[in-house]
This record gives structure tokens, C-alpha cells and sequence, in this order.
């Protein structure tokens, strides 16, 4: 699951694969500009939060609490912020401008990949997982079958949506690693406040990294841990090898030695 931008969006029932070609140009003289920034459910990512906070130059906790509701990744139970909308403006986007998206060089993955869907196919196998794609076509936008014909694989170049896969690849596998354990499998509330701390709310697993136990249960080499003080991605990395090994057990954190595994961690 790759989060389109709106689930509720018609999507056109073909499926499509990096090799598929798409017509579409979006400009500023066409009559529905930014008609697509309106009553949207866009979901954040990991890197979406940190691109935006970064470029808004505020911490991810005052990011999500003024930008952002709770919801939550389908079925999964796992929760995901999603854009809160103005009402006092039409539903729109809290990014949105006079002349456009006011975050445009920052604009999350979702944005950039519209007119498509994206989305990973999966049979409960991980090993097995394929991305596959799907147009949206929308009656108000006019985008379609204008410009030059392009690949999805050439789309998401020129949209600079590569490093957002790459760095949502851990969250990805979270997510599928939850699903492949199937709907009857509770999560508990606490692993959930871990799940979303680690992947949204990177400040405070920051100063969780740093304030708490932590340090003392798991070996981080000198040289990551520095990394992880000054660099938002190194320490979202740290998130995902440390929600592996907590629900998962599979082990990318070593523990220190002498540690018993059932030390607990507090969680703010
Ligand atoms: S062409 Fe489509 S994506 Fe571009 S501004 Fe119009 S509605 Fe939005
Ligand atoms: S982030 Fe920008 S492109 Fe995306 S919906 Fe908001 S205003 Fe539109």
C-alpha cells in the first residue's frame, strides 16, 4: 500500500506498471488549477513530515498538531496523519496560495504522484511485493491527455518522488509486516504510540533516543549515533530497525550485553 492521495478518487480499472505511459500536463492557465487541492484525505509518510517540518522550519509535534488528524492506514489499525483541511476555505489544503502550493519544492509524495495511484501489491509475502499503479481521473481536472507522453517510470522522475520511496521503504514494510499478521491480531495502544512516535513524530523520538534507557539496551555505533542527533533521516532509519526488532524480532538493533530483552522502555 502506497497511500493515493484520496482512496474516494475514481481510479481508472487497469492496472498499470513502471513501463506504462500516461499523457498529462498541470498548468497554472488551465481552469481547474487547484481544484485538486481541495476536499482531499492526503495521507503523510515519513519523508513527506520531514521534508514539510524541515522546510516550515518547525518541530514535527507543532507540525502535526497544526497540519494534521489522525487517521488511520487501511486494514492495519497502524495510524497515519492526514492533512487537516481549511473549511473556512472551501476544504482546502492549509498549503495552498494564492498562486499555488506554498510547498511546492516540499509538496508530499501523494501530490506528486497524481493523476496516479500508487500502491505495492501484496499476497502476504514479502519477498513477492510489486509496485503497481492506477490512473485517477477526476472530471474537474484537465490535465489528462495533454503534454508529452511519458512512462510512470519517467513520471516519477520528473515529479522527484525516487527519494520518498526510498525512505518510506522501512514504513512500508512495517505496514506489510503488520498486515501479513492478519485482522485478528490486536496491536496493542502502546506498540501503536511506538509505531507512530518513530515514523511522524521525529523530535521526540529524538529526544526519546537520547533522554531515555535506550542508549543503555542497544549497541549504536558512535559514529550512527551521531548521525541520528543531526539528521532526520538517519534517525527515521534508526525508527525502522528499532520497531523491526521491538514487533518483530528481527534483530537489526543488537542489544547491549547483559541486557535482559524484556527490559522495558518508557514511551511518552
Ligand atoms: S490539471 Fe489536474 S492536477 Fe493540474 S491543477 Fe488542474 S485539477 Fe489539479
Ligand atoms: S500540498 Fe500543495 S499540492 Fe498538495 S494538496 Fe496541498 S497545496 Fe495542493
Amino acid at each position: 500500500m502506497y497511500a493515493p492521495k484520496d482512496v474516494e478518487k475514481p481510479i481508472v480499472p487497469v492496472r498499470l506498471d513502471m513501463e506504462s505511459t500516461l499523457c498529462f500536463s498541470c498548468d497554472k492557465e488551465l481552469a481547474c488549477f487547484t481544484k485538486c487541492c481541495h476536499n482531499n484525505s492526503t495521507f503523510l509518510t515519513p519523508y513527506d513530515i520531514i521534508r514539510l517540518k524541515n522546510r516550515l522550519n518547525m518541530p514535527s509535534d507543532e507540525f502535526l498538531l497544526l497540519f494534521t488528524m489522525p487517521g488511520k492506514i487501511e486494514a492495519s489499525d497502524l495510524p497515519v496523519p492526514v492533512i487537516k483541511l481549511n473549511p473556512e476555505k472551501n476544504n482546502a489544503c492549509p498549503f495552498l496560495g494564492e498562486d499555488g502550493c506554498t510547498v511546492y519544492e516540499d509538496r508530499p509524495v501523494s501530490c506528486r504522484y497524481y493523476p496516479i495511484a500508487a500502491g505495492l501489491f501484496h499476497n502476504h509475502d514479502l519477498e513477492n511485493n510489486e509496485n503497481f499503479f492506477a490512473l485517477i481521473k477526476e472530471a474537474h481536472c484537465l490535465g489528462h491527455d495533454l503534454g508529452q507522453e511519458m512512462t510512470i517510470a519517467q513520471w516519477r522522475e520528473d515529479q522527484g518522488i525516487p527519494p520518498y520511496d526510498e525512505h518510506n521503504k522501512g514504513w512500508v514494510e512495517l505496514i506489510l509486516r503488520r498486515k501479513s499478521l492478519g485482522p485478528f491480531v490486536e496491536i496493542p495502544e502502546k506498540t501503536l504510540q511506538m509505531f507512530f512516535m518513530a515514523c511522524y513524530n521525529l523530535d521526540a523520538f529524538r529526544r526519546f533516543v537520547l533522554k531515555s534507557n535506550f542508549l543503555n539496551i542497544y549497541e549504536i555505533p558512535e559514529d550512527r549515533l551521531q548521525k541520528v542527533k543531526e539528521d532526520d533521516v538517519a534517525l527515521l532509519y534508526l525508527g525502522y530497525d528499532w520497531l523491526m526488532t521491538t514487533f518483530f524480532g528481527a534483530g537489526r538493533l543488537k542489544l547491549i550485553e547483559h541486557v535482559a530483552e524484556a527490559e522495558e522502555i518508557e514511551v511518552d
